[in-house]
This record gives C-alpha cells, sequence and structure tokens, in this order.
C-alpha cells in the first residue's frame, strides 16, 4: 500500500496547530519575516523546539501557504542566525574579565576564590545546614522602579524607594518627610536619610559652569534622561545614571572600585549574542530583531543625554558600554549587590537569595540544602523551572556562557530519550493512519474522518520564554 505524504503531514500539522486566515497570492517573505516566524512557532509550542528543519519548514508553510520558501532557505536562515541548536553558539564568557573585590566584608562562613575560567566564587569555609542564614545584605547601589518615576514627582510614591504611598500615609508623611524644595515625599525617615543628598544633587542643581564649584549633577539633564528611559522603557540607562551619580558622590571611592571589580563585560559584547540567537528576545523591541545599527544609534542617543548629566565628570562611549554591560549581568530586581554579584549560576542552586518586599532593606540569602565545606555557593540566573532549551538560550544571550550543570546534562539525557520515544509513538500514530485510510478506502466514501488519536504528553504547555525579563539584554 502506498501512502499520501501530503495528507499524512497535513492531517497531523492541522492537529496541532491555529489554522490562519489564507494570505492571497504567493509572495517571497523577507528573512526576517521568516526567522520570526520560526521564533513564534517555538514561542507558541516550546515542544516545537525539537523539530528539525523539515517539520519547522512545513509548519511555516502550513501557517503561510502563500510564502514562496524552500526548506533549504529555511536552513541557511537559521543557521544565519545562530538558531540551529546543533550549531556552534557564540558566548562571551571569555570576554568576561574580574578581579578580587577591595574593601569587602565576607560573610563568615563564606571565601571567595578566583578561578581563570568562572572568575570569582563563592565557596563554603565550613559546612552549612539546610535552611542557614548565610548572610544579609544592602545594596551597594539601590535603584528604585522606573516606571514609579512620575508617581514619586507627583509627591504619591517615595522618593527613595518608590513604595506607593496611601492618602491617609501621605498625610501623616507630610510631617517632615517632604521635601523642602519640590513636590516629592519620602515614606520614612529612613529613606529620607538615605535618599537626602542624592536626592538634592539630582533634583535640585541648576548647573552653572561659571560658578567656582560647579555642582556635579545638572538637574534638568537629569530630569530630561528620566523622561527619555521612560519613553524608552530603558532601565539600564536610568539606572547607570543613578549609580554614576552615587559613585561620585562617595569621596572613598570606594564604591566605584568595588563596581568596576565586578565580572565586566561590554554591553556591545553581549548584544552580539543576542544578535546571533534570535533578537526577539527583546521585550523592547516588540518582537522584532533589531538591528545592529538601530541598537548604536539608540546607545548614542542615550550616552549623549547620560554625558548632559554630569557635565564634569564625563566618561569615554567605550566605558559608556562597559558600564552598562556590566549592570546588566550584576544587577538582582535592578539593584546591584556587592557580594551576591560574586554567586555563580547552576541551574540547580545551593543557595536561595530572598529580596526584600520593600526593596530597600535588601536580600537575605539562605541554604537550599545542606552544603559542605569547600562545596561552591550557587544561585541561579534563570527560571529553573524552564525547559532546557530556553535556560540554555537565556544564560548564553544574557549570561554568554553555555551551562553545563548536572541539572542540564540530565535534562539533556531525558530530552534524548523523549525524542525516541516520541518517535515511535509517531510509529504508532502512522500504522493508525494507514488503518483509517485502509477502511476509508474499503468503505468507498469520504464520510469516515481521518482522527489522529489525542497525544496527551504534548499537551501545549505555557511559553513564558519571550515574555519574561531577559530585557536585561535589550538596554
Ligand atoms: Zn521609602
Ligand atoms: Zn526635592
Ligand atoms: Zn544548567
Amino acid at each position: 500500500m502506498t501512502q499520501d505524504p501530503t495528507l499524512v503531514e497535513r492531517v497531523e500539522y492541522i492537529s496541532i496547530n491555529d489554522s490562519q486566515p489564507e494570505e492571497p497570492g504567493p509572495v517571497v517573505p523577507h528573512e526576517r519575516q521568516i526567522v520570526d516566524q520560526v521564533i513564534a512557532i517555538w514561542k507558541e509550542d516550546p515542544t516545537t523546539e525539537n523539530l528539525g528543519v523539515p517539520k519547522l519548514h512545513a509548519i511555516v508553510k502550513q501557517k503561510h501557504p502563500n510564502w514562496t520558501v524552500s526548506e533549504k532557505r529555511v536552513k541557511q536562515l537559521l543557521k544565519k542566525f545562530g538558531l540551529l541548536s546543533s550549531q556552534e553558539q557564540y558566548t562571551y564568557a571569555k570576554d568576561i574579565k574580574s578581579e578580587l573585590t577591595p574593601d569587602i566584608e565576607l560573610p563568615p562562613k563564606v571565601q571567595v576564590v578566583m578561578t581563570s575560567k568562572r572568575g570569582k566564587c563563592l565557596y563554603a569555609k565550613k559546612p552549612i545546614s539546610k535552611d542557614e542564614l548565610i548572610w544579609s545584605e544592602a545594596p551597594l547601589f539601590f535603584v528604585p522602579p522606573l516606571a514609579n518615576v512620575h508617581l514619586v514627582e507627583h509627591g504619591s510614591a517615595c522618593a527613595n524607594c518608590g513604595k506607593l504611598l496611601q492618602q491617609t500615609e501621605m498625610k501623616t508623611v507630610l510631617k517632615g518627610l517632604d521635601c523642602d524644595v519640590c513636590a516629592e515625599v519620602w515614606c520614612s525617615i529612613k529613606c529620607k536619610q538615605m535618599d537626602a543628598q542624592l536626592h538634592g544633587t539630582l533634583k535640585h542643581n541648576v548647573f552653572n559652569p561659571s560658578l567656582k564649584k560647579p555642582k556635579i549633577v545638572d538637574s534638568n539633564a537629569f530630569l530630561e534622561l528620566q523622561e527619555y528611559c521612560l519613553k524608552e522603557s530603558w532601565n539600564a540607562l536610568y539606572a547607570i545614571t543613578l549609580i554614576y551619580a552615587n559613585m561620585l558622590l562617595d569621596k572613598s571611592g570606594v564604591k566605584q572600585k568595588q563596581f568596576n571589580a565586578m565580572a565586566r563585560v561590554s554591553q556591545d559584547v553581549r548584544y552580539k549574542a543576542l544578535d546571533s540567537g534570535g533578537g526577539s528576545f527583546d521585550n523592547m523591541n516588540g518582537g522584532a530583531l533589531f538591528v545592529q545599527e538601530q541598537q548604536e544609534t539608540l546607545w548614542k542617543e542615550g550616552y549623549e543625554k547620560f554625558l548632559r548629566v554630569f557635565p564634569k565628570d564625563p566618561i569615554s562611549y567605550k566605558e559608556f558600554l562597559l558600564f552598562m554591560g556590566t549592570y546588566n549581568i550584576n544587577n538582582l530586581d535592578s539593584s546591584v549587590f556587592l557580594t551576591q554579584s560574586h554567586l555563580n549560576h547552576n541551574c540547580d542552586p545551593n543557595t536561595t537569595v530572598d529580596t526584600a518586599s520593600d526593596r530597600i532593606s535588601g536580600l537575605k540569602v539562605y541554604a537550599k540544602r545542606d552544603i559542605k565545606e569547600g562545596e561552591e555557593l550557587t544561585t541561579t540566573y534563570v527560571n529553573p523551572s524552564h525547559t532546557l532549551y530556553q535556560r540554555q538560550r537565556e544564560l548564553r544571550v544574557n549570561w554568554g556562557f553555555i551551562c553545563t550543570c548536572n541539572k542540564c546534562k540530565s535534562d539533556a539525557k531525558e530530552s534524548e530519550r523523549r525524542k525516541s520515544s516520541s518517535s515511535s509513538k509517531k510509529q504508532d500514530a502512522k500504522d493508525i493512519r494507514n488503518m483509517l485510510k485502509e477502511t476509508k478506502k474499503q468503505v468507498g466514501d469520504g464520510e469516515i474522518e481521518l482522527e489522529i488519536p489525542h497525544d496527551n504528553s504534548t499537551e501545549r504547555r505555557k511559553s513564558v520564554r519571550f515574555d519574561e525579563t531577559v530585557v536585561a539584554v535589550s538596554n
């Protein structure tokens, strides 16, 4: 008996994909349309990430019957954009440099070890028991939520921590917790004290270069930059501006030295990983691949605005990109923590990092299980419940390395095992299809519907991959 392969393929794909309205006339799609479509297919159903090029091509054709695109072209494009899973992937871990941190006070059971391959690592000096608090720390640089900036300006959120203030609370806080110069208020004495110097520096300085001692910040330029960051949803630019102001206010210079000793990498080096691995990760650009030239224009625009905020202390464009890249790989919930930034990644980490809900109180690091003396302390940079493929890509794009932890190794084995078992299931489905076709032939009319048995094991999983904050890279 001969099979009709097109029929078999059609039946199979119709059952797993939403059909789309027919598009008129044949078109030759642009390469970015094809790549975006493949990424959209993966996003819709992560199980399709394991499919080979012929099947992906078939799904693309099914979604766009009018597209003139060969399997060969799909393959070439996936290769060009570094999206073939078998392909050698661009990494930049080798470009990340770090130094031993000056003036750091380490928790009693923890020591820093400098390694050639993975930079600074934290190790347990003594055994640590499950659930034990290993350390707590306040942020080295606190960065409030950019989204609350307008609420802060109207006195509806704390000028330091960004906490939203209730009406009744606002009346009480006005007792000494408001700014004498502008409309901003703080939620507590603690916040007011913490913020006093930075607030005045950023918000109340009219820059006058003819003054004997010109101020370090031009407040008008800062307010303009703040608006710009909001408009572009550019959290990293906002953050490094606040951090740089903080550094300049720190007369000892220690904070700057500590930041500069962190794992350092330039944003343009990170961007290459994004460009080679499906730019659609990028929330900021709405799912379209953002071309390098556009990205550079944006960086330069941001750099100009940054320079205007600090007329006395300019940095070079190269330093600016380094600043941004370093911030992006080291921040946690926007803020930067000194000891925590030493923790390396593992998809099955032995610590849990708890950040306080009020944001400014800092974080607490607990042992997730018993930790032996001499064991490395690890955290996870990505959501451990994501699939192997998602984690690998997030880690490669955002932190520049390919994870080879035990969880990744065992997940890879598991996925191999599933692949071979799913091909045997496919064989079963094929046998049933043949049987149905045979029956149909015997009955001799079209009344019997060809139905593929539903396979519960491949039920569509909710995809979180592109919706979550991997945004760091975009900034
Ligand atoms: Zn506050
Ligand atoms: Zn003020
Ligand atoms: Zn891993």
